[in-house]
């Protein structure tokens, strides 16, 4: 019983909690800059968040341009932005990569470096005062001190993070998700289930990480069948969210392991989408962990109630459908590039080269 655990993010959670509790935004400055893509202006996000600060006084400038997967150059415009209109905090809206930008934005404006320094770790705990309000439930960003940004250098993604990362605020709120289309519900809760499964098969495990973990687990997945079928009503995009977000407070302390680390290089090889990516290799990794006899997988199985892993590789295999087409040498490839991904390194069991390799082989259907 040795570790410690820090979570400094205040947590709004509940319907039309933006415009509700938007004054808490009173106490992060004078002038937001609003780091989001183009869907919130669809989904109702982004007109809360002006009524929020309207009734406060604050002033805001827009900054809309965030795509997914965001790169080092778009940090570099949103910081330009934010100095020229003089904002003092950033409000972030959207999935995962609005939120990563708007940490990274927050971060380099007050600690400035070239771009052959940015991954190089070291940050100082200081960096713009933020508040996330997500609109995906599967990265948990909200909650987590990370940005993970496009690293074109290694041809992969790559974290960065101090603990000024974690947003001051967070607003949890499902009805903007309601027009969120099938596959990118799908894709973000696989994510949110490997962030779950990862951090409790992480060396950096912790007795509160592990609770998160397993809470989260016990709630989404039996919502994964109700994700990939018929529509889901705001309340269970409720649950979903709030899921997402006890496995971002699971990862805030383990870190992810060898499925994210193994998994930017389908995503930046292949473009497929980060949640999707993990979810392709999560069911493979939760044999290889029972093949070596480790104890958290019975405790995984249990928390989601699929009764057996193969069941869990089952409903995964529903989810994901189709799967890309990828050659043998490129997957033995990608096995030799997560070998140096840090990730991976943290996993409780460590999959050697060539256990990196059948994983991937036997996950886009492969026999060894
Ligand atoms: P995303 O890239 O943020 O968004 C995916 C797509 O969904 C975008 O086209 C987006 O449109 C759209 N969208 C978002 N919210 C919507 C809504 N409510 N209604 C309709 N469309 C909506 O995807 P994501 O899976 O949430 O985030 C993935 C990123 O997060 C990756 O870069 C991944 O590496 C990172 N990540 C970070 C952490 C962390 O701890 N920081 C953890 C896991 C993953 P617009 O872009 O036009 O808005
Ligand atoms: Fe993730």
């Amino acid at each position: 019983m040795e570790f410690e655990y820090y979570m400094p993010t205040k947590i709004f959670c509940g319907r039309d909690c933006v415009t509700k509790r938007g004054e808490a935004l009173r106490a992060l400055g004078k002038h937001a800059l609003i780091v989001t893509g183009k869907s919130s202006a669809k989904n109702g996000a982004l007109a809360d968040v002006y009524a929020a600060l309207d009734a406060n006084g604050q002033g805001y400038t827009l900054f809309d341009r965030v795509t997914p997967n965001p790169t080092v150059g778009c940090v570099r415009e949103g910081i330009a932005l934010l100095e020229s209109a003089g904002a003092d905090f950033i409000v972030a809206i959207g999935g995962g990569s609005p939120m990563d930008a708007a940490k990274a934005i927050a971060t380099l404006a007050v600690q400035p470096r070239t771009d052959e320094e940015i991954f190089a770790g070291g940050y100082r705990a200081e960096a713009l005062p933020m508040a996330h309000v997500p609109t995906t439930a599967g990265t948990g960003s909200e909650v987590t001190p990370y940005s993970i940004l496009t690293n074109d250098g290694a041809q992969t993604k790559t974290s960065i993070t101090s603990p000024a990362m974690f947003p001051r605020y967070a607003f949890l709120d499902g009805k903007y998700m309601n027009g969120l289309s099938r596959a990118t519900t799908v894709n973000t809760a696989m994510d949110a289930l490997s962030h779950a499964v990862e951090g409790v098969l992480s060396r950096n495990a912790t007795p509160i990480s592990d609770a998160l973990a397993y809470e989260s687990m016990r709630i989404l997945y039996p919502l994964l069948p109700a994700a990939g079928g018929e529509r889901l009503t705001t309340d269970e995009r409720d649950f979903l969210l709030y899921a997402s977000a006890l496995a971002g407070m699971t990862i805030a302390q383990s870190g992810t392991t060898a499925v994210h680390g193994m998994g930017y290089a389908l995503t930046y090889f292949h473009h497929i989408d980060h949640g999707r990516a993990n979810g392709l290799l999560l069911g493979e990794m939760l044999r290889l962990c029972e093949d070596k006899g480790l104890p958290q997988v019975e405790k995984i199985v249990k928390a989601c109630g699929c009764g057996s892993v193969d069941n869990f590789c089952a409903c995964l295999s529903d989810l994901i459908g189709a799967k890309e087409k990828i050659s043998r040498e490129e997957l033995i490839e990608y096995a030799a590039r997560a070998m140096k991904n840090k990730n991976i390194k943290k996993s409780a069991y460590e999959p050697t080269q060539a256990e990196a390799e059948r994983l991937y082989l036997r996950s886009f259907g492969y026999t060894d």
